[in-house]
């Protein structure tokens, strides 16, 4: 099994590559438009094909660079069903499966962030793009976002993976690269020993700029990146 975690620091994502070494099949998770030339490269120095290009939600943030990777790969384009990614090629629900190889990932439907966020669980890690962060969570303030769906997602579903459970986000602004659903339970500032009236309270009081990015970037995302139909 091959996994690698990418960084792009124009917008604190972090992308992820998982591959089965056996049959030389790879997913992408949340590649970044400006760091396709990186991934496919990546991708060359690991001796993996892609099969999958692979979003967590649609983005505010950065623009996709999964229809490009479609059309330079020959991969699937996938996404949430929820996240009104009209081209892409698999729209993912609870339970879903990806397969490489012998590799099984399996989607967790989490809304929250927006209403169509999912995670991808894969062996003893788990990628939970912006629905859960190490010491934080992503806003939960537009694209049908809702502060107690959040609460619910990440209570009810991520901390109830065992303790051990790998904690890979889809941003990290403080450096960080890896928790555990443990570590979280019990440190996340936004959640340990809160409930859910008082996570609301404080997701609603942040107060948080409206994305640089959002207007172009959603729409771009929901095109799978690309500026026309893909
Ligand atoms: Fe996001």
């Amino acid at each position: 099994m091959v996994f690698e975690q990418l960084f792009d620091e124009t917008s604190s994502t972090l992308t992820y590559i998982i591959g089965d070494a056996v049959s030389g099949e790879a997913a992408i998770f949340d590649p970044v438009e400006e760091q396709l030339e990186r991934d496919l490269a990546a991708l060359n120095r690991l001796g993996l094909k892609l099969k999958y290009t692979v979003e967590t939600h649609a983005h505010a943030d950065h623009i996709t660079s999964a229809g490009v990777l479609r059309q330079r790969t020959g991969a699937k384009a996938a996404a949430p069903f929820n996240c009104g990614v009209t081209p892409a090629d698999i729209h993912l629900e609870e339970s879903s499966t990806l397969k490489l190889g012998a590799e099984i990932i399996r989607v967790l439907e989490t809304p929250g962030h927006t209403a169509g966020s999912v995670c991808y669980l894969w062996r003893d890690l788990v990628l939970t793009g912006d629905t859960l962060f190490i010491g934080g969570c992503g806003r939960a303030d537009f694209q049908g976002g809702d502060a107690g769906e959040l609460y619910d997602s990440i209570t009810q579903k991520l901390f109830t993976l065992p303790d051990e459970t790998r904690v890979y986000p889809g941003h990290d602004y403080k450096r960080n690269r890896v928790s555990t659903i443990g570590e979280q339970k019990r440190t996340n500032p936004r959640l340990a020993g809160k409930s859910r009236a008082e996570f609301i309270a404080l997701m609603g009081a942040l107060n948080l700029p409206k994305p640089k990015l959002i207007d172009v970037a959603v729409p771009a995302n929901r095109n799978l990146g690309l500026p026309h139909e893909a």
